[in-house]
């Protein structure tokens, strides 16, 4: 009886308390409109990160091996080709439990062309950055407003890593809400990659479940009502959120409900999966409202056109940047200056080279682009 009933104040009791710390990321509720070019069913997606740490004091300016630990625990977990299998999952839902394959790297290359190591640190002198904000956008967002300014959100996904004093761990930009001025997820450094001593939210799952709503996810339920619903076919509907860490199973809604869904609100120990239905609508938004951040970590780009070149395990892709169709001719040189393939293209936001033509081996090349409106061209390198 005693369990009993300290479950119960668990689930239902403390997360009242709880809810508004573990993610402040309000969901958003409008129908998302979708579109059908999703091109890349299964190949993995790359896309290019900038860390932003916005210090306040000393012990904020998170150091390189915590970026790239919370860098790792991000590509474990929206890279488990185990899914499936995993004993971890409750049975019933390991059949829906799937992989996003999504790789996160640093940027190798700034804004205007330069060298970086992908991350940026601020030393500020304004407390609260992660919270505080405009009619526009955080302070962390804005260096005039003490935090460091936004590389172009349509190219890079931005992380702050910035002091949130009152208004939850952690809060991501929904893709619908994004502007230029305000984009990315922003997450206070206590909760920010492994930390021992900060249990039970110490295994850096809440950017896990941030780049969950950067990429279009909500959590499963939106209101406490059966009727309320994350719009995701394979998570169960459910009353409202969980939190702590509930014994399987858990009903509401006459259903059996997946709580350890990584967009729910448990602890960072008891979050397991993605279904196949959330992994389509994230790469549904990388294939459309955030085109231009799927970018190859290990490929050269030009930085001041608007179009650039992608590539996955089956295919080049030279995207316009904004998604934008265009109407023109694509001509491809080698180092050598020969034109090495020329197409017309009519009505098309991007151009794919099948990686099995194999007309991009190895090397340097230059694409130049003819459209009414303007000539562009830029060289990049293909390195595998
Ligand atoms: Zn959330």
């Amino acid at each position: 009886m005693k369990v009993c009933l300290s479950t119960f104040l668990f689930i239902f009791y403390l997360p009242s308390l709880l809810w508004s710390q573990r993610c402040a990321t309000v969901d958003f509720l409008s129908d998302q409109s979708r579109q059908n070019n999703v091109h890349f069913r299964d190949a993995t997606i790359e896309i290019q990160v900038v860390f932003h740490v916005v210090f306040l004091n000393e012990d904020e300016n998170v150091s390189a091996a915590e970026l790239y630990s919370q860098l790792e625990i991000l590509n474990d977990h929206f890279h488990r080709r185990n899914a499936k299998l995993d004993i971890h999952i409750p049975e019933e839902f390991r059949s829906v439990a799937a992989s996003p394959n999504i790789n996160f790297c640093l940027a190798k290359k700034d804004p205007s062309g330069q060298n970086t190591t992908g991350v940026i640190r601020v030393k500020t002198n304004v407390e609260n950055t992660g919270c505080r904000k405009n009619s526009k956008t955080f302070f962390a967002m804005k260096t005039s407003l003490g935090g460091s300014d936004l590389w172009d959100p349509k190219r890079y996904l931005n992380i702050f890593v910035a002091q949130r004093k009152d208004c939850g761990f952690a809060q991501a930009v929904f893709p619908e809400q994004a502007t230029d001025e305000m984009d990315g997820i922003i997450i206070d450094p206590k909760y920010f990659g492994f930390k021992t001593d900060n249990r039970p939210f110490h295994l850096g799952m809440t950017l896990v479940h941030e780049m969950g709503h950067y990429l279009g996810l909500k959590h499963l339920a939106t209101g406490n009502n059966c009727n309320s619903d994350d719009g995701i076919n394979d998570t169960p509907s459910q009353v409202g959120n969980y939190f702590g860490c509930p014994s399987y199973p858990q009903f509401s809604c006459n259903t059996s409900n997946q709580f350890m869904n990584y967009m729910s609100l448990v602890d960072d120990a008891c979050m397991k999966m993605f279904t196949h239905g959330q992994v389509e609508r994230m790469r549904e938004v990388i294939s459309n409202q955030r085109a231009g951040i799927s970018f190859p970590c290990d490929t050269m780009e030009s930085v001041n056109t608007d179009y650039f070149l992608y590539g996955n395990s089956q295919q080049w892709v030279i995207q316009q940047r904004e998604n934008k169709e265009f109407d023109g001719e694509l001509e491809l040189y080698n180092s050598l200056g020969q034109k090495i393939h020329f197409r017309k293209v009519q009505g098309e936001s991007r151009y794919i080279i099948n990686k099995t033509d194999k007309i991009l081996t190895p090397g340097n090349y230059f694409v130049l682009i003819k459209t009414k409106q303007s000539n562009q061209s830029f060289f990049f390198f293909i390195s595998n």
